[in-house]
């Protein structure tokens, strides 16, 4: 086989065979493709697209890259969920603990942040002496024992995934839906849920930026979980406006306990029991609004918020030690108003500058570090009111402008 071949098929909107898919992929991984070949490659189907035929078969290839994930020891059904990923998207915090008090198993291995959107496994790290690499035994024992652990994915598992997410950021590749689609639907099936939700993000703040595509991606994943035997449901929900109030890691583990609490609420709390009803109705076979009365009830009892701290303190996490930086600044409204609209993009990369974000997957974040509204879309506000409060480092000496970023009328 040749590689110049295959990318001349891609080029023109040919179809690729299995075997031209694995010696192409499959070759990356042993380092036999180039990075120049491959970028080609993923260029050439963010532009042509794939095939149902394809994309299955890319599915295979990337599963098979790694081992799968064997849960069947653990009783009752285990529900998996994964978000696009967004500005101020803590959900998994608070949807997972929901979700195993309601005896529905959740494991879930999560990603680091890169740019504007946040990542769960960082926003875990800025709890101290939280530990995010759980050996397979680790993860297997908690989940039995807690019923719900989160832990960052292993190397072992769609090691393709892992090079080829790499590529696809430095090449202006990471927007193709099937690219997405099997990237996302491999790493899940390998992770060995039995069902999955999938919450697509839609919005400037999102991958996903229209609605059109956001809907192809969810028929897509729910034709590659039929394939493989999964029942896989998928939420759209908006990002054009961060979820929540804050966006920062210890911001947001101190806001996720709040919604938890029964303290705030707000679209987070909207969409987390939208998703945590979903996947309770899933792993429990019942009706979404019998399952979504359960999550209501496991919220204002406590029993959810006694699970997160159930599992935090299982992965050695001193939920106490969370810190904001010592330093911030307010940030007032520059006109009377209603908050129409707070621009998510916009925000998630001002959360990056001031030190929350990464902007390369080596740069340190800091977990002290980031924004809280005082306000959410939809609140009036007045002139001189404080709409936001940044927190900064120490050495902070930069001027953000945050009221730009705010549409008030
Ligand atoms: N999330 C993933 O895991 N993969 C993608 O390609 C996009 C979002």
């Amino acid at each position: 086989m040749n590689i110049v071949e295959i990318l001349g098929k891609k080029r023109f909107g040919e179809v690729l065979t299995r075997d031209e898919l694995s010696y192409s992929f499959g070759g990356y991984l042993d380092e036999k493709i180039k990075d120049y070949q491959m970028s080609a490659l993923l260029m050439a189907i963010c532009i042509n697209g794939m095939t149902d035929e394809e994309i299955f078969d890319l599915v295979d290839i990337f599963i098979s890259s790694g081992e799968i994930l064997d849960l069947s020891n653990i009783n009752g059904i285990k529900v998996d969920k994964h978000s696009t990923g967004g500005v101020g998207d803590k959900t998994t915090l608070i949807v997972a603990p929901i979700v195993a008090a309601s005896g529905v198993v959740v494991p879930k291995m999560s990603g680091r942040g890169l740019g504007h959107t946040g990542g769960t496994i960082d926003k875990l790290e800025s709890i101290p002496g939280f530990n995010v690499n759980l050996t397979k035994e680790e993860f297997i024992n908690e989940l039995a024992e807690v019923g719900m652990a989160i832990t960052s994915q292993t190397e072992d598992l769609t090691p393709l995934d892992k090079v080829i997410y790499s590529l696809r950021d430095t090449t202006g590749t990471v927007s193709s839906i099937p690219l997405i689609a099997v990237s996302i639907m491999s790493k899940k099936i390998a992770s060995g849920a039995d069902k999955i939700l999938i919450d697509i993000k839609v919005g400037n703040g999102a991958l996903i930026k229209d609605m059109s595509e956001a809907e192809e991606l969810k028929d897509l994943m729910i034709r590659i979980g039929d394939k493989y035997g999964r029942e896989v449901r998928c939420l759209i929900n908006n990002m054009d406006n961060p979820l929540g109030f804050c966006v920062g890691n210890a911001l947001e583990v101190i806001e996720a306990m709040q919604v938890l609490r029964g303290k705030i609420k707000n679209n987070l709390l909207d969409v987390s029991i939208d998703i945590a009803a979903n996947m309770i109705s899933m792993g429990r076979n019942i009706s979404y609004e019998e399952a979504e009365k359960v999550s209501q009830e496991l919220l204002s009892s406590g029993k959810a918020y006694d699970k997160f701290l159930e599992f935090v303190k299982y992965q050695s996490g001193d939920i106490k030690g969370v810190k904001l930086s010592n330093h911030s600044i307010e940030v007032k409204a520059k006109r009377s108003g209603t908050i129409n609209k707070i621009d998510a993009l916009g925000v998630g990369e001002l959360s990056c500058r001031l030190g929350a974000g990464r902007v390369n997957k080596e740069d340190e974040i800091d977990y002290s570090v980031g924004v809280i509204f005082s306000k959410g879309v939809g609140s009036h506000i007045e002139e001189g009111e404080v709409l936001a409060r940044l927190y900064v480092k120490e050495d902070y000496d930069g001027e953000e402008d945050l009221n730009k970023f705010v549409t008030i009328e």
